[in-house]
Formats: structure tokens, sequence, C-alpha cells
């Protein structure tokens, strides 16, 4: 078929249509009509000769009842001869004179008449040719050489009537042509008189030919109305078909657009088609209308996670399209640290887990994190013994791939009777979602790493002074704005020197991490360390009050003090001097309060180190800083 609309070339679908349509019109009307006019034909030769049959039939009867009526006729004559009313010349001579001007119709226009001759050959009356009457005729041969008035005479004297067959002219004809004609004949036994009738062959041909003549314009009469009415209703109907088979070929012409437009536009919702009708083509404009539909909501889902800040708020949009768009009521996803095998719940639709606790510390305990492959309970009950429902519920694991391993886990939960078939197609859909965001996950995850790298310290683990030059405007400003104090604690090591003259630099190193230890345990979540210099560190204290700045203050200095840090082969202990200022109670500067703390700090210093100091304006000698 597809080879066959070729032939049409590169014409639009409803110009092929239309050619088939009327190529086929035109191959049933020959089909049609040929076997119409044949089966006519047949059936015309077949009537024809039961009509011949029927014809020559109908002529015999009437032959031999002309006949019958005029031997009665004759009779009458006879019967008042007989009773002495007339004489018998009288009654010949009247019979005579009737049988003369006996005429009947055989044919439309054939005048029929009845002739008498004896039975020994005398004519006595042949009204078309009166010459002939009392002449004897009894030689009388035809061009084929009957004796027809030979044949009467025997079959008369045999059997009384009968039908002769000879040939004989025409009346109105030529006298030298005869015509094939049969007739019937009857004694009139009184008067030894033959009384016959007959017709002519050709004449019963005639009316065939006529008849068949008829039929043959009938059938032709047929033939080209109907092929006009036919050509007038295939015309009508064309248009109609031409009509549907447009708006069927805009539709696929605006599918053809659009789908042009796929591969150069962005997917939207105006892409989608209004065709709605439930037939083949509204299930093609139905399913691409989906394709859009889908592929657009993937997109704004794409484009919207990668516009999101960070990863958190990415696992904040899955959340929600798990809830919304999917309909599935219990999930979690996890994120899988590679480098220490562990997994971190980011997503959850409850504060329980559905799994063992420990995988979060062993991801190979989670067995789609470990195969990398989809985990269903429903294809294969229990499959994982670290879900804790298996009993109540059916899990389906699915990890989210990046560079080729194992970036996360989202896990949905379904109740027992819910069956796969019901979810299936969700899942398939679900899955495209997550394929989706796996790598933007994954960047978004290497970018806050790399923030973090950038804005903290290697080696202790604080923030750096460029996280403070960037942080330190919104801080003061947020601070500000929430009317509360923040602490500002400058601690240095006391005499840290030393410890690089005495055990080296690599030791050196190791002290400084026991004492940023020993800091960070005696400060909360909340409050940010900053690696200010080379030993000395900024503690942000927030939400605090003097009393409080200074109490925890204490607490750190004691806390360094009490910590013994081991290292290669010595226990040391150190002691740091703090200073503290409070912002914006000192300044509503945050660099100069900065700066009051290390003032502050100088005086610890200078005071005998290993001590607080709240810093005092008396403290402040130059305005420069
Ligand atoms: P004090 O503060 O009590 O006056 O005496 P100090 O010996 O601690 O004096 P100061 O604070 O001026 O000396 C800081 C020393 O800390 C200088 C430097 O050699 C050392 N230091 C700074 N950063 C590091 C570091 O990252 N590792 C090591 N091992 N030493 C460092
Ligand atoms: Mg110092
Ligand atoms: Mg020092």
């Amino acid at each position: 078929m597809q080879d066959f609309l070729k032939l049409f070339g590169n014409k639009s679908i409803r110009i092929k249509v239309i050619i088939i349509y009327i190529l086929s019109l035109a191959f049933i009307g020959v089909i049609g009509y040929s076997y119409y006019i044949y089966s006519s034909i047949k059936s015309i030769n077949r009537e024809v000769s039961i009509y011949k049959d029927r014809l020559i039939t109908t002529k015999k009867h009437t032959i031999t009842n002309m006949v019958n009526v005029a031997i009665n006729s004759i009779n009458t004559f006879y019967e008042n001869y007989k009773d002495g009313e007339i004489s018998e010349a009288k009654a010949k001579k009247e019979s005579i004179k009737l049988i003369h001007s006996m005429r009947y119709n055989l044919d439309n226009n054939q005048s029929n008449y009845i002739w008498i001759n004896t039975v020994d050959g005398t004519m006595v009356v042949d009204p078309p040719k009166p010459d002939l009457n009392g002449k004897n005729v009894w030689d009388f041969k035809d061009k084929n050489g009957v004796q027809p008035f030979k044949e009467m005479a025997n079959i008369v004297k045999s059997k009384g009537s009968g039908f002769v067959n000879y040939c004989w002219p025409k009346l109105g004809m030529p006298e030298d042509i005869c015509y094939p004609k049969t007739s019937y004949v009857r004694l009139f036994y009184p008067w030894q008189w033959i009384v016959g009738s007959g017709f002519y062959i050709d004449d019963v041909n005639k009316d065939i030919e006529n008849y068949i003549q008829r039929r043959k314009s009938d059938m032709i009469y047929t033939v080209i109305l109907s092929i006009i009415f036919g050509a007038g209703a295939s015309f009508i109907s064309g248009i109609i078909f031409f009509f549907v088979l447009s708006i069927m070929v805009s539709n696929i012409k605006k599918i053809a657009n659009l789908s042009k437009k796929l591969v150069s536009e962005e997917i939207t919702n105006e892409l989608k088609l209004p065709y709605s009708a439930e037939d083949e083509l509204g299930c093609l404009v139905k399913n691409f209308n989906n394709f859009i539909d889908e592929n657009y909501k993937l997109n704004l889902f794409k484009k919207t996670i990668e516009e999101d800040r960070d990863v958190e708020a990415v696992y904040k949009r899955i959340e929600t399209l798990l809830k919304n768009e999917f309909d599935i009521k219990e999930f979690s996803i996890y994120e899988v640290n590679n480098s220490k095998s562990s997994l971190k719940p980011v997503v959850s639709s409850d504060v329980k887990m559905f799994c063992r606790q420990d995988i979060l510390v062993d991801s190979s305990l989670c067995r789609a994190a470990r195969t990398a492959m989809d985990i269903n309970s429903f294809e294969e009950e229990d499959v994982c013994l670290s879900f804790l429902y298996n009993k109540d519920k059916n899990h389906i694991c699915i990890p989210m791939m990046v560079g080729g391993g194992v970036g996360g886990v989202a896990q949905v939960i379904f109740d027992k009777n819910q069956t796969y078939k019901d979810i299936k197609n969700k899942i398939k859909r679900l899955k495209r979602f997550l394929k989706e965001a796996s790598p933007v996950i994954e960047a978004k995850r290497l970018l806050g790493q790399l923030r973090e790298s950038i804005m903290r310290d290697p080696l202790t683990g604080f923030y750096n002074r460029r996280f403070l030059d960037e942080f330190a405007s919104t801080f003061a400003a947020s601070v500000k704005r929430r009317q509360t104090h923040v602490g500002i604690l400058m601690c240095d090591i006391d005499f840290f020197k030393q410890v690089n003259d005495v055990y080296g630099h690599n030791v050196g190193d190791e002290v400084l991490k026991g004492v940023v230890n020993a800091i960070a345990k005696a400060i909360r979540e909340a409050d940010i360390a900053v690696r200010f210099g080379g030993e000395e560190f900024l503690i942000l204290l927030q939400d605090v009050d003097e009393k409080a700045a200074l109490e925890i203050s204490e607490r750190i200095r004691e806390n360094v003090e009490a910590t013994e840090i081991f290292t290669a082969g010595n226990i040391i202990k150190k002691t740091i001097s703090v200073g503290v200022s409070i912002f914006p109670n000192d300044s509503d500067n945050l660099w100069k309060c900065i700066k009051y703390s290390d003032v502050a700090m100088y005086k610890a210093k200078t005071g005998g180190r290993n001590r607080v100091v709240r810093f005092e304006p008396s403290m402040w000698e130059s305005d420069e800083y």
C-alpha cells in the first residue's frame, strides 16, 4: 500500500485519497456495469426464445380461432340452405362474400385474411389475389419445391385440420418474392372446402427483434440513467468526503506543524490541539496532547529545580511533586554519601523511618543503593529485609543515578490492597521526573560543597575571613532588624609560638585542632565560628545579652584549659585569652565591635592571659582600626 501511495509522489493526503476514491468508483463502475450488461444480455436471450415460442403459439391460436370462426359462419349459411331458406348457390356466395371481407389484426400493422380452396385444388376465394379465384392451384409449387395445396388436402383428409409450412408472397409486396408462412387449414366437409389462414414467420422475427430492441434500449437507458444519478451521488458524497477529509488533514497538518515546533521551540501548553473525537485521529491527538502535557510538566519541573537555590529546595519540590502530582501518601528520599557509604534522609512523608535505622550508617544495607536497580516488593515479596513494613505495605525503591553511581534513593510506599498494575504508569512517570532531577541534585550538591569549601578553613572547619567579609553586612543588618544582640568573642591561644618551636609545626597544627574542638563543643550550632588569624578565632554568639556572652566566654576558656590534646608522644594543654564586645551595644558598626573585642583580648594578654576581658570604652585609645 505504501508503495502504491508513493506513485502519487509528494502530493497531499487529500489529493491521494480523492484520486483513490475516483479510481475506486471507476473500478466499481466498470465491474458493476460489465456484469449488469453481461447478465442482461444473457437474460434477454433466454427471454427471447421463450417469447418466440409464446408468440408463435399465440399466433397459431389466433389463426386457428379465426378459421374456426369462419367455418362457423360458413356453417350458418349452410344451415340456412339446409333449412331451405336459401339456395345452395346463394349460401356458397354469401359465405364467399363474408370470407372475402373478413380481416383481423394479428400484428400491429398487419391485416390478416382467410382464404378458401377446394380439396382438389381450386381457389374459391383468395382475398388479396382475387384473380386466383376459380383457378386450379393444385400444382402450385413454392421456391423450396413445397406444394402447399396438396399438403393441405392431405392434412385435412387425414386429420380434418392442421398446420402447413410453405412459402407465399406477401400482401402489398412484389409477387415474385415469397416469405415463409405457417397456415392453419380445416375442412368444411359438406362443400369439401379447405378454409385457411396463416402468418408470416418473418413477422414473428420482426416482433422478436422489436422486443430485443426494446429490451436493449431499456438496458442502455437504465445504464445511462444510473451513471448520471451515480455520478451525481458520487459527486455529492465526494464533496462531503472531501470536507470531512479536509478536517482530518488539517488536524494532521496541525500535528505536523506542531511537531516541527517541538524541535525548535520550548514545549508549552499552548501547543495542545483541540480535536476531541474518539476516532484514530482523536487518539493520536490525545496522545500528542498527553505527550505535550507530560513534557511540559517535566520541562517546567526541571527548569524550576535548576533555578532553585540549593539542594534542600530541590528536595522540598520533589516532596511536593510526590504529594500533589503523584498523589503518593508515603515516601522518603535518601541521599547517598558514597565516600562514607552512608545514607542521609532528606525527604520523608513521615517522622518515622520505613527502613531499619542502620541503613543510614551502612548504605549497603539498602538494596537499591547497593544494586543500583529498582527494588519492587510488588514483583518480589520481602525483597529488601531492611524494609520494616513488609507485612502491611509494598515499597518501590528507585535509585537516582548520577555519574554512573547511585546518588540517592527514592522510596515510595503503597498499601497492600493496591496492585502493581494500578501504579505501574505512575512509577514510570515518577522515574522520568527523578531522572530529570538526579543530575540537578548532583550539580547542586557539588555546588554546595564547593561553596562550603570556599567559605571554610580546611584545617579547623571554621568559616574563613572571606566568609566573614561576605557575611558581615547582611548579618549586621539582620541583627539590627531583629533588635537582638550578638556577643563578639576574639580568642587567641596563649604562647602558641612555643608549641611550634618545641614540637614542630605539625604538632602545632594538631594542637590548633584540639583547641578548635574544645571551642566548638562550648558553643551552639547557631553560633558562628571564624578562623580570624593563624591561631585567632572570632566567635559570634547569636541572640545573647552581655551576661550570657561573658558566661559562654568563660565556659569556652575553661573548656580549652581543661582539654588535654593528644599528639604524637605528648599530651599538651593550652589556654586562651578572650576579648568580648557586644554588638550593637558597643558600636552599631560590626567591624568596630570586632576591633573592640580584639582590643579587649589584648588586655587579657597583658593582664596575664588565660582570661576573659569585657571591652570597655576606656581601652579604646585611637579611632583607627
Ligand atoms: P601570645 O599569643 O600568648 O602572645 O603568644 P603567641 O606565641 O601565641 O604569639 P602570637 O599569637 O603572636 O603567635 C602566633 C603564632 O602562631 C605564630 C605562628 O607561628 C603560629 N601559627 C599561626 N598559624 C599557625 C598554624 O596554622 N599552624 C601552626 N602550627 N602554627 C601557626
Ligand atoms: Mg596570635
Ligand atoms: Mg597567641
